[in-house]
């Protein structure tokens, strides 16, 4: 029988069994909507505020402070837009990374168009964005500053603690895409002085298109989804139950099991690492300490990550690319050329992110899979008999 092999995590989780049982009679007999007046609806009022309450416990937040979405686009969105629409007043100039997710470059790409400015930082060759430019480039027009709490791509976990303190001490809004980090590793939004921040729940075992945004008490935010007075009026849309359930369940077990899931996948992932660089013509990306637990992304000299990642495919194993397809044509990721890699090795990289079912044996198997997949590829291929002689 073939092996199927999910080294995916970072794109998305599967929903773990209990979070689905807690979530399942939602759908079929606690449907009532929240906002009636009669009892069917009272027990959903109660189950969407104890679930509030599990995900403002895991990020010290108040439970005031938690608003449902649908995900962390959403999130980044509604944090973004809504902040500027609230502060234009006070300025039209925002700070970010060039390493953000796509739901963060494109809305700071869409408010340029319309009248803002935008400062994208330039990271070091780790993914790491330094202080001191933050610094530099703040205005007496700057109203927010976004920064990732964790990359997406090459799992670099940045000085989100510092950037709070010199946000605060600058008096300019702070909001973090902390979509990977969420149930990864701690996070304390009052001691890192966080004004928001965006969460997915799919990203920790919880259900897909469902989300939160932490925003601080007093910080003046618009909405971006008008209508009833859902969310104490500030996101409107009859709440989706059972998601609501689902990732105050999957939010409990990931802060529950986080010390010792953190250390196993550390241990798997530096195995893997270990595993990959012995292929010749290969090289880590991001930060070797300051790294999610469960992230790896290698580059391998001469080729192409896409026929890679099909190979690997073909042999039941489930990798991402470090490239995209947009508009068609293939682009090289705009992480990696921004932490310096050619265009080239940017399409020869391989993001694997293990996770709750990865096993040793799974990693020995997959290092095993990739090394004689890389050696096959290379076979005729000139460039890399030039590197390698
Ligand atoms: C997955 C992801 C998102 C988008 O979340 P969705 O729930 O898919 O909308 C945003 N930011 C980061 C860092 C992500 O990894």
């Amino acid at each position: 029988m073939k092996r199927e092999i999910y080294m995916d995590y970072a794109a998305t989780t599967f929903v773990k069994p209990e979070v689905a049982a807690e979530m399942r009679p939602y759908f079929t007999e606690y449907f009532g909507n929240p906002s009636s007046i009669y009892h069917i609806s009272r027990k959903n009022k109660m189950a969407i505020t104890e679930a509030r309450g599990k995900i403002a416990d895991a990020i010290n937040a108040n439970r005031d402070e938690i608003f449902f979405t649908n995900g962390g686009s959403e999130s980044d969105n509604w944090a973004i837009k809504g902040i500027v629409s609230a502060n234009s007043g006070k300025g039209n100039h925002i700070i970010t990374t060039g390493i953000e997710h796509h739901a963060v470059i494109n809305t700071c790409k869409y408010l340029e168009k319309h009248g803002f400015k935008v400062t994208f930082l330039p990271v070091n060759e780790y993914g790491i964005v330094n202080l001191g430019e933050i610094e530099k480039s703040i205005t007496d027009n700057t109203i927010l500053i976004s920064a990732m709490f964790a990359n997406n791509e090459i799992g670099t976990i940045e000085p989100i603690k510092e950037i709070g303190s010199l946000c605060r001490k600058k008096g300019i809004l702070f909001h973090t895409d902390a979509v990977q980090a969420v149930g990864n590793v701690p996070i304390d939004v009052k001691a890192m002085n966080i004004d928001l921040l965006s969460m997915a729940s799919h990203k920790f075992y919880g259900p897909k298109g469902m989300g939160a945004l932490y925003i601080r008490k007093g910080v003046k935010i618009d909405s971006l989804i008008h209508g009833g007075a859902q969310e104490r009026g500030r996101r409107a849309g009859t709440e989706n139950i059972a998601g609501i359930v689902g990732m105050g369940k999957a939010i409990e077990i990931a802060v529950k099991n986080m010390d010792s899931e953190s250390n196993r996948l550390s241990y798997l992932r530096d195995k893997l690492i270990e595993g990959l660089l012995k292929i010749p013509g290969s090289k880590l990306n991001g930060d070797k300490n300051n790294r999610l637990p469960g992230n790896v992304n290698i580059t391998f000299d001469s080729i192409e990550g896409e026929i890679l990642a099909m190979a690997l495919d073909g042999a039941g194993i489930c990798v991402s690319t470090g490239s995209a397809c947009s508009a068609g044509a293939i682009e090289p990721s705009h992480v990696l050329t921004a932490i310096g890699l050619s265009r080239d090795a940017a399409k020869g990289s391989l993001r694997l992110t293990i996770g709750a079912n990865t096993t040793e044996d799974e990693v020995n198997f997959v290092v095993n899979e990739i090394g004689n997949t890389v050696l096959k590829l290379r076979e005729n291929n000139k460039k890399w008999q030039q590197i390698k002689d």
